[in-house]
């Protein structure tokens, strides 16, 4: 048997949960998604017994997959089901505006922090474009990565890979999670670790995609099993924006404003359409104005009060 089964909510703890879908991993409309999407890479035999099976957590309304994949097998998922040089070749075409959103980030970053030994670690670094933009912006940076692959890559690259077991207390100023949470087995034993890895004062910014409507899709017979953010075997946890400042709240952290920083504007729609909606986005959210599932949660520093 390839999977294990949670039985409390992985955002809240919480035991109370009903079910919105049920259906088959190795038949049907998700067997038929799967062998699409993984290009036939994946053998039925793995997800024999295995169901797709979506839970609301009735505390705090985070949408989970209740049974999932062993680490073993995810490890099998991540580094061959998803063919390594087709996602690398993927990775190589992003465009220049993607890469501009990356540096403004990092911006963000050092107007949170003085001096210059700024350390940073991004959490799931995938092929390592924000831990080279990290570089280009003089932080001392490091990744964490399951994909043996995309460490091997990074090293040949000159960034700097750690594991878990050999972060220190304290060591980071910033930690970067872009779309990982949604991934993980233990979301919120993965933030406990975070705040650990934080120094009084450090941030940890989470970005995930928003599963605010995602019941309300299924009842209306409006969801399809092509969705993102319920993706079967990879996307394991869909929050809300309040699931996920709760999460942080229960990890200790207090939830901050992103700091003000606009993208870089340029000459063509796009570039300036992105400006613009940028700048709304983050003035919104410092007026408490909407809520996005990307949040920054911070440290308390007990030190200085
Ligand atoms: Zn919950």
């Amino acid at each position: 048997m390839a999977f294990i089964e949670r039985t409390h909510c992985p955002v809240c703890k919480g035991s109370s949960a009903h079910q919105l879908l049920q259906m088959p991993m190795d038949s049907g409309l998700v067997w038929d998604f799967l062998t699409t999407y993984y290009a036939a890479a994946i053998s039925a035999d793995v997800l024999t017994g295995m169901q797709y099976i979506l839970l609301q957590c009735e505390t705090c309304q985070t949408i989970w997959q209740k049974q999932i994949l062993d680490d073993a097998t995810l490890n099998q998922l991540y580094d061959e089901w998803i063919d390594p040089d087709q996602s690398l070749i993927r990775k190589q075409k992003v465009s220049p505006e993607s890469r501009s959103t990356l540096a403004r980030q990092c911006a963000q970053i050092a107007t949170l922090f003085t001096g210059t030994d700024i350390h940073v670690l991004d959490f799931g670094m995938g092929w390592g474009d924000w831990l080279k933009m990290a570089v280009a912006y003089g932080f001392h940076a490091d990744g964490i990565e399951t994909s043996e692959r995309r460490i091997a890559y990074a090293r040949e690259h000159c960034l700097n890979t750690v594991i878990p077991q050999d972060i220190t207390l304290e060591r980071y100023h910033f930690i970067n999670a872009e779309q990982v949470f949604e991934h993980l087995p233990l979301p919120n034993e993965t933030l406990s670790s975070c705040y650990q890895w934080l120094k009084p004062g450090g941030v940890v910014r989470i970005s995930v995609p928003d599963g605010t409507h995602t019941a309300r899709k299924i009842a209306a017979k409006k969801w399809s099993i092509a969705e993102a953010t319920t993706h079967p075997l990879e996307h394991i946890n869909a929050f809300t924006a309040t699931s996920l400042r709760r999460m942080g709240k229960d990890c200790g952290f207090e939830v901050i404003p992103p700091p003000l920083k606009l993208p870089m504007v340029g000459a063509n729609l796009g570039q300036i359409k992105s400006f613009i909606g940028v700048g709304i986005r983050d003035m919104m959210i410092r007026f408490h104005i909407g809520l996005r599932t990307a949040v920054w949660l911070r440290k308390p520093d007990k030190t200085a009060r």
